[in-house]
């Protein structure tokens, strides 16, 4: 046998081996303080569950820089360093961490079918949709450039590194008056920056918004380009006729809204019309019974890592119920 027929063996056998059906009693979809919590939890029980670790392994937090706020941490935590303790967590007490992303899914029977990229398809009586959500950019390559460095997605998160400083905002619905409205408690000054005439927010918080003397709105006004030295120093704007101007800030907050990353579900598990999964209240059920939905997939209003960790600890309680009642 020569090397190259050899090699055409292993090949096969690889491919052989990556497209075989694996069956588990519960299948962890997502790798957020969501995916990670259900996962804890869901080991500890004796569920020995696989996790795929999805499109950005740790979730959204791995893009930040500081977590202040979740408890236990007294000093602080970065985001990716919480991502990897939680990861260990899960690992100790056996959860089966993979690298891949679930491409489709098959919930017509109990024996819920889901394919990965990396050739598998596991066979898994309970599923645990962990898989969060993805806040929308502008796709500015200074955005990129400057994020964690005074770019953010997150006022809750990463504001109280603004004190007292001068900040801006950047959309008009409810989520980007919201986080103005939490930011003029901690800054000296908010920008709301909104391209149209109008607010999209709802009555309540328009007013709420258009009341604050520290938060100034500028409408019909977008952003041409953030610029600095290390950090966000300002942000030129440009209005609708065409006028630029600089704005001096050291924070730049982008809120034009979130995408849950929910598509491949859709031919099966209800949602609502942005794609948010519809659980039963008080729990973490879908409309198909086995599958569970936790963190900010079903998630459009606090969106924080410790409610999400909360929701993927009511999920593998109620996979575990559910499997309990099944057997
Ligand atoms: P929305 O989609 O409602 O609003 C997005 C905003 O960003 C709009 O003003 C939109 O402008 C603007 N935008 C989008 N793309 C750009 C861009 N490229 N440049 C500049 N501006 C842009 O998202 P939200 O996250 O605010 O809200 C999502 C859902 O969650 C809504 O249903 C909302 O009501 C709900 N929500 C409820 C809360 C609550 O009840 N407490 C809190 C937060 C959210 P335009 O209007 O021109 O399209």
């Amino acid at each position: 046998m020569n090397f190259f027929s050899k090699m055409g063996d292993l090949n096969a056998e690889k491919e052989n081996t990556n497209t075989a059906v694996e069956k588990t009693k519960c299948l962890i979809i997502g790798s957020g303080p969501a995916g990670y919590t259900a996962a804890i939890y869901a080991s500890r029980a004796g569920l020995k569950p696989i996790i795929y670790q999805g499109l950005q392994p740790g979730g959204q937090l791995t893009t930040t820089t500081e977590v202040e706020n979740f408890p236990g941490y007294p000093e602080g935590v970065t985001g990716p360093q919480m991502m990897e303790d939680l990861q260990k967590q899960a690992e100790r007490f056996g959860a089966d961490n993979r690298w891949g992303i679930a491409t489709k899914v098959d919930f017509s029977t109990d024996t819920h079918k889901v394919w990965f990229d990396d050739g598998k398809i596991i066979e898994a009586d309970a599923v645990i949709i962990a898989t969060g959500a993805t806040a929308k950019y502008l796709g500015l390559e200074s955005e990129k450039k400057y994020m964690g460095f005074g770019v953010s997605a997150c006022a809750t998160c990463d504001g109280f590194f603004y004190r007292n400083q001068d900040v801006a905002v950047v959309g008009g619905g409810d989520t980007a008056c919201e986080e103005a409205t939490y930011l003029s408690g901690i800054c000296n000054k908010v920008y709301l920056i909104v391209r149209k005439d109008y607010l999209r927010a709802s009555k309540a918080m328009q007013e709420r918004v258009l009341r604050n003397p520290k938060i100034q709105v500028l409408f019909e006004h977008n952003t041409k380009e953030i610029f600095g030295d290390k950090a966000v120093d300002g942000v030129k704007l440009i209005d609708k006729n065409g006028t630029e101007k600089d704005i001096k800030v050291t924070g730049y907050f982008v809120a034009i809204g979130h995408q849950p990353n929910s598509e491949i579900f859709k031919p099966y598990i209800d949602m609502d019309e942005t794609g948010y999964i519809n659980t039963i209240k008080g729990s973490t059920k879908t409309n198909v019974k086995g599958v569970f939905a936790a963190g900010d997939v079903q998630d459009k209003h606090y969106r924080q890592a410790i409610t999400a960790a909360a929701s993927g600890c009511m999920a593998a309680l109620d996979a575990e119920r559910y499997l309990g009642e099944k057997n």
